[in-house]
C-alpha cells in the first residue's frame, strides 16, 4: 500500500509539473505567435503607409495634369530612386486609374466601395486583400490632397507572402518543439520525483518494519536538514515515548501479576500443607485465618489496581464540594492518635492558621490520601517515634505536611516511590502488608485536586511528605496525567 501511495505521489508530481509546463508553454507560444505576427504586419503596414506618404509629399510631381504619361513618369522615377518593391497604382480625382507600377502588369489592385468612400472623405484606408492570382497583400488607398481638395488617389500594396511564411515557420517550431520540450521535462520531473521520494520510501519501509517487538528501532534521519528530517525527528521522538510507555505497561503488568501470584502461592502452599498434615480443627482454623490474611492482601491490591485503572481512563470522577480542611486535618489527627497507640508513637498537630481553611475537593478521596500517608508514616516509624501533622497556607494553596521520625528513604529511591509497585525494601514491605500502590494513589488524588506532593527524607531520621492543594480546587477540565503511560 505504501509503495502504491508513493507511486501515485510520483505520478501526480510528474503530471502536475507537466501540466503546468504545458500551460506555460502554450500561453507563451500563443503570446509570442500573436506578438510576432502583429509586429510583422505592423512593419508591412508601416512600409506601405510610408510609401503612400512619400507619394503624397510628391503629389505635385506625379499629378501634373490629367496627362497620364507625365504622372507615370513622376511615379516611376520616385519608385526607382527609393527602390520600392511594392505594387503602386495612381488614380485621378474621379478615381479612374491613371497608371501603375511595372510589377502590376498582370494584376489589378482592387478598389472597393469602402475604400472609395474613405478616400472621398480624404481618409486613408488599409485592408488585406487577395489579388486575382490568389496573392495576399496589405493594401493602402490614400488620397492625394491639396487645400482640402482631392487631387487623386495612390494605392500601395505589399505582399504578405514572406510574412505569412515566417509566421508559419514560427507555428511549426512551436508545434514541434513544444511536445518535445514537454516530453523531456516530464522525463526530468519523473527522475527528480524519484530522487525526492527516495527518502520517503526509505522511511516508509523502515516504519513498516517497526512493531511492538522492536520498538527500539528508529527511522533513518538522512543527511539533510529539511522538512522530511524534521518529520522523521518528530516520529522518532514519538517512538521514544511509545517505547517508554510500552516498557512501563509491560513492567506494570509483570509487577501486577507477580504481586497477585505471591499471595496465591502462599495460599496454595499453606492449604496443601494443612490438607496433608493437619488433623485437629484448630490446625484447620489457623490455616484459614492465615489464608484470610492473604485474601485480604489480594483484595487490597485488586481494589487499588481498580482505583488506578479507573482513574487512568477518567472513569473515577471526584465529587467536588466545599469542605473544611481544618476540620479534616483535626479529624485525621484524632484518628492517628488511635492508630499510633499500639506503637506508642507521639502525634502532634501543628496548625499554623488563624482561621478555618476551606477548599474545594472530594472529602472521601482526600481523607483516603491523607490516611495513606499517615499509615505509611506509622508503618515505617519504630515504636516510641514521633508523627507531626501540620497545616498552613502559602499564597493561594493550603499545605499539609506529614512528618515522621521513621526509617527514612534513601535518596536514590526518592524519585521512584510514587511509581506503582515500587518499594524500597521489597521483603520488609511485604511483611508489613504494603502493596507498593499506596503512594501512586496518593499522587493521583493530589493531582486530581490540582495540587502537588513533595517528599524529603533522611535515612534513620525520618521522612516529610508535603501536600500542596489549591484553595480554589482544580482548574475546570483539567485531568491528572496518566501515571502508567506518561
Ligand atoms: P507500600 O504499600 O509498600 O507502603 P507505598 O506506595 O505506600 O507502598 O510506598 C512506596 C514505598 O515508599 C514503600 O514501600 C516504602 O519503602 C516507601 N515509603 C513510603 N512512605 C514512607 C515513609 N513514611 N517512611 C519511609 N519509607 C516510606
Amino acid at each position: 500500500m505504501g509503495s502504491s501511495l508513493i507511486w501515485s505521489i510520483r505520478v501526480r508530481l510528474t503530471f502536475w509539473y507537466a501540466m503546468t509546463l504545458a500551460v506555460i508553454l502554450a500561453v507563451s507560444a500563443l503570446f509570442s505567435y500573436h506578438y510576432f505576427s502583429h509586429n510583422l504586419r505592423e512593419q508591412v503596414d508601416r512600409q506601405v503607409r510610408e510609401i503612400a506618404r512619400t507619394l503624397d509629399q510628391h503629389h505635385s510631381e506625379i499629378i501634373v495634369a490629367s496627362d497620364g504619361d507625365q504622372s507615370c513618369d513622376g511615379m516611376e522615377s520616385l519608385t526607382h530612386s527609393n527602390n520600392w518593391g511594392a505594387y503602386l497604382l495612381l488614380r485621378d480625382a474621379s478615381l479612374q486609374e491613371i497608371c501603375s507600377s511595372d510589377n502590376l502588369v498582370e494584376r489589378a489592385l482592387p478598389f472597393g466601395p469602402v475604400a472609395r468612400q474613405q478616400v472621398r472623405w480624404l481618409n486613408e484606408h488599409m485592408e488585406t486583400v487577395e489579388l486575382a492570382n490568389g496573392e495576399l497583400v496589405r493594401l493602402i488607398s490614400a488620397p492625394l490632397v491639396e487645400d482640402s481638395r482631392l487631387l487623386g488617389v495612390v494605392q500601395v500594396a505589399q505582399e504578405l507572402g514572406p510574412l505569412q511564411e515566417t509566421i508559419e515557420e514560427l507555428r511549426l517550431i512551436y508545434l514541434v518543439v513544444g511536445p518535445f520540450a514537454i516530453f523531456w521535462l516530464c522525463l526530468g520531473c519523473w527522475l527528480l520525483a524519484e530522487r525526492l521520494i527516495a527518502p520517503i520510501i526509505e522511511v516508509t519501509e523502515a516504519a513498516q518494519g517497526i512493531t511492538a517487538d522492536n520498538l527500539s528501532r528508529r527511522l533513518p534521519l538522512g543527511n539533510y536538514q529539511d522538512e522530511l528530517s524534521q518529520m522523521v525527528g518528530c516520529l522518532n521522538q514519538m517512538l521514544d515515548r511509545l517505547e517508554k510507555s510500552f516498557r512501563r505497561v509491560r513492567q506494570f503488568s509483570g509487577d501486577a501479576s507477580h504481586e497477585l501470584r505471591t499471595p496465591l502461592t502462599i495460599l496454595r502452599g499453606e492449604t496443601e500443607v494443612t490438607l496433608r498434615w493437619a488433623k485437629t480443627p484448630e490446625e484447620f482454623r489457623d490455616m484459614l485465618t492465615s489464608n484470610m490474611e492473604e485474601i485480604d492482601r489480594m483484595e487490597r491490591i485488586i481494589e487499588s489496581l481498580l482505583t488506578l485503572a479507573k482513574s487512568e481512563v477518567g472513569e473515577l470522577s471526584l465529587e467536588m464540594k466545599e469542605l473544611s480542611l481544618s476540620d479534616l486535618v483535626q479529624d485525621l489527627y484524632l484518628q492517628s492518635r488511635l492508630l499510633c497507640e499500639t506503637k506508642q508513637i507521639e502525634v502532634e498537630l501543628l496548625l499554623e492558621v488563624e482561621e478555618e481553611i476551606r477548599i474545594r475537593g472530594d472529602e472521601l478521596r482526600l481523607r483516603q490520601m491523607f490516611l495513606n500517608l499517615i499509615s505509611n508514616a506509622i508503618k515505617y516509624t519504630p515504636e516510641g517515634g514521633r508523627l507531626e501533622i501540620g497545616l498552613k497556607v502559602l499564597e493561594d494553596s493550603a499545605v499539609i505536611s506529614i512528618n515522621d521520625s521513621g526509617i527514612g528513604i534513601p535518596e536514590e529511591h526518592l524519585a521512584h516511590i510514587f511509581d506503582r509497585f515500587y518499594r524500597v525494601d521489597k521483603a520488609r514491605n511485604r511483611m508489613d502488608g504494603g502493596t507498593g500502590l499506596g503512594l501512586s494513589i496518593v499522587k493521583w488524588i493530589v493531582e486530581a485536586h490540582g495540587g502537588s506532593i513533595q517528599v524529603t527524607s533522611e535515612v534513620q531520621k525520618g521522612s516529610s511528605f508535603s501536600v500542596r492543594l489549591p484553595l480554589e480546587g482544580p482548574e475546570e477540565g483539567k485531568h491528572p496525567k496518566s501515571t502508567i503511560l506518561v
